[in-house]
Parts: structure tokens; sequence; C-alpha cells
């Protein structure tokens, strides 16, 4: 797959927006990462320093084959090429410090080697909003997922990321994080499996 471009969606899980102290009424957040932040498995992922805490988020991911602009809910899922699961690694420490001053989220966010991704799963209509996912590092569980937690589904992600972008071959989409994220640090091995997708992992440098 030739990825272009990497969307985000933040605050889209209930309890996550809780323990990150955010207001729960807010709306999901849409932010982007370069290509080049893409880690594919069987690389290591170098950890930026000197810049506060790393912060793994598992996220379903999934990959459009087009779409335009403009997308109706009920027709989005109809764009969905592939999904798998991936890292949104956050420089936690440094959002923060962005957040409070009311700056764009890249420097926390879009840096080198932050978007770890697993190997695409074609969709075939599967359920996406019934999945299951996990993340573990050093072989403890950290977070478990369930799509249908999704404050905004799929559908309706790509129905708001269309009304800003014409959505194209190639455009990726990180679709939230549930609740349980922390700290990764050198030596770390990091994995997020789902029954789905299986089984992902990296080791951290
Ligand atoms: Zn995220």
């Amino acid at each position: 797959m030739n990825i272009q471009r990497i969307f985000c969606i933040g605050r889209n899980y209930a309890a996550h927006i809780e323990e990150l102290g955010n207001a729960p009424d807010s709306d999901c957040v849409v932010f982007m990462k370069p290509a080049s932040c893409i880690v594919p498995v069987g690389s290591p992922v170098r950890l930026p320093r000197g810049a506060g805490s790393v912060h793994h988020e598992a996220e379903l991911v999934v990959a459009l084959s087009g779409g335009g602009a403009d997308i109706a809910v009920g027709q989005a899922l109809h764009h969905v090429a592939a999904f798998t699961l991936g890292l949104d690694l956050t420089l936690r420490d440094l959002q923060n410090q962005l957040k409070d001053a009311g700056k764009p989220w890249e420097l926390a966010k879009a840096f080198d080697d932050s978007a770890p991704l697993g190997s695409w799963q074609r969709y075939q209509h599967q359920d996406l909003q019934a999945l299951e996912f996990r993340c573990s590092v050093n072989g403890e569980l950290r977070q478990l997922g369930r799509t249908a937690d999704m404050l905004y589904s799929v559908a309706r992600q790509i129905h708001i990321l269309s009304r800003s972008w014409a959505l194209q071959a190639g455009d990726i989409l990180f679709t939230g994080t549930p609740k349980g994220v922390g700290p990764l640090v050198p030596g770390d091995l990091i994995s997020i499996e789902s029954d789905t997708v299986g089984r992902f992992e990296w080791h951290c440098s």
C-alpha cells in the first residue's frame, strides 16, 4: 500500500478522555502525521530523547480506497480498503505543554517513528465496531480496547474528514485510543494484537 496521508482522531473513547483530564463533552480532535513517521513491523522504534515521556496509544487503523469530499455516513464504509492496528506514539509532557499554551500538537505527535503500523487485513465487511484489541509492554497488558466504545464510529470519522479533505487512495486513519496509555522507555518490547488482524510487536531503542 502506498500511504500518502495519515489522519488521526483524538478523544474518541470516553474513559481515555477522562484519564487525560479532558472535558467529557469535547468534540473529537483531528490531526495529521507525515507518512515518514511509519515504522513497519520488524523495524525498531527509536524513541525521542530528552523530550519527556513517550506514551503508547494503541488504535484501530483503517486504509481508504478513495471517496472524495462530503461522504455521507451511510456510504463511508464503502471506501474502506483494509484495516490493522497501529500506535499513535505521543510525547505526553510536551503535548500537555502545547495544549496549555494553545499551540498545535505536531511536535508531540508527528515526530520520526511516531506511527508503528501493523500489516493490513483486507476489509471484507467485518464489523469494525465490534473489534477488541490489546496493547502489552514487556508482556504486561496496558490497554484493552473495544471499538464498540468509540464515541465517533469509523464511518462517522470518515464523514467528518471528508468535509475538509477530498479523501484519496493512500489515506489512512488512526481512530483514537482507549484508556491505559502509558510511558515507553528504551529496551521495551511493545505488542498490539487482535483476533481479527493478528499480533505485531516492536522493540524500542
Ligand atoms: Zn491517538
